[in-house]
C-alpha cells in the first residue's frame, strides 16, 4: 500500500519528539518506498503548509501540520486501546483497524472515548496519546539501531505505523517496559538477551529502526 500524506504526518510526528527535526533518511528507512518519493511527498507537505523542509537538516512540521498529526494520532491510539482493551483485539491487530477508524472519528466522539477509557496516556504500542487542544510530542526517539552492544535498555514504544512490522515484533516476542542487554549486533541482526529470563531474541537489523529504547548503563 502507498503511504498517503496522513501516513507521512504521523510518521513525521512519531520520528520527532521534542526537537521535532527528521531527516529524509530516517523517514525513509521506516517506509517501504523510494528515496525520490519520500522528497516528493515532503515537498507537497510544504507547500500545503503542513511541514518545512531545511536542506541538508531535515524536516519538520509546521503548527498546523503538527495539530492535524497529533489529532490523527490521538483518535489513532485512543482507538487502538478501546480495540485491545474492551474487545480483546491482539495487539499486533489493533493498528489496521485504528487506521480506519482515525478517518471517521469526530473530535468529539474522541473526546468522548478518551472518557469512557480513563484518558490513557499511551497506546499498546508505547506511543503519546494526545490530549485534546495540547501539544505534545513522544517521550523517546532513542532507537535501538544507533545503541552499541553490551548497554542494558528498556524498550519503551514501537513505531505504529505499519502492520507487518507489528507482526514481525510480535512473532519475535517484544515485550515493552522489559530490559534487554544487546549481546550481538550487525548488518543483519541484532541480538538482545531478556535480562529477566536470560531469553535470547533475534531483531532483523532494519526493523531496529522502529524499536525506541531508553538506555539504563
Ligand atoms: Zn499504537
Amino acid at each position: 500500500m502507498t503511504p498517503n500524506r496522513e501516513d507521512y504526518l504521523k510518521l513525521i510526528f512519531e520520528l520527532s519528539g521534542e526537537n521535532r527535526l527528521v531527516s529524509n533518511k530516517q523517514i525513509l528507512a521506516n517506509i517501504n518506498v523510494s528515496g525520490a518519493s519520500v522528497s516528493e511527498m515532503i515537498s507537497k507537505l510544504a507547500k500545503e503548509g503542513l511541514a518545512c523542509h531545511t536542506p541538508y537538516q531535515g524536516v519538520q512540521l509546521t503548527e498546523r501540520g503538527w495539530t492535524l498529526a497529533s489529532s490523527l494520532i490521538r483518535k489513532h491510539r485512543l482507538w487502538e486501546v478501546f480495540l485491545m482493551n474492551n474487545l480483546k483485539y491482539s495487539w499486533e491487530n489493533i493498528h489496521e483497524e485504528a487506521e480506519l477508524l482515525e478517518h471517521a472519528t469526530s473530535n468529539t466522539l474522541a473526546d468522548k472515548l478518551s472518557l469512557f477509557l480513563n484518558h490513557p496516556e499511551v497506546c499498546p504500542h508505547g506511543g503519546v496519546i494526545p490530549k485534546n487542544n495540547e501539544t505534545i510530542s513522544e517521550k523517546t526517539t532513542t532507537i535501538l539501531a544507533d545503541c552499541k552492544v553490551e548497554t542494558t535498555i528498556q524498550i519503551l514504544r514501537v513505531l505504529d505505523a505499519d502492520p507487518l512490522l507489528l507482526k514481525s515484533l510480535k512473532n519475535i516476542e517484544i515485550i515493552l517496559n522489559e530490559k534487554y542487554v544487546i549481546q550481538e549486533k550487525n548488518e543483519e541482526r541484532t541480538v538482545l538477551l531478556q535480562e529477566k529470563n536470560q531469553q535470547k531474541i533475534t531483531i532483523p537489523h532494519r526493523i531496529t529502526n522502529a524499536i525506541f529504547i531508553k538506555t539504563l548503563m
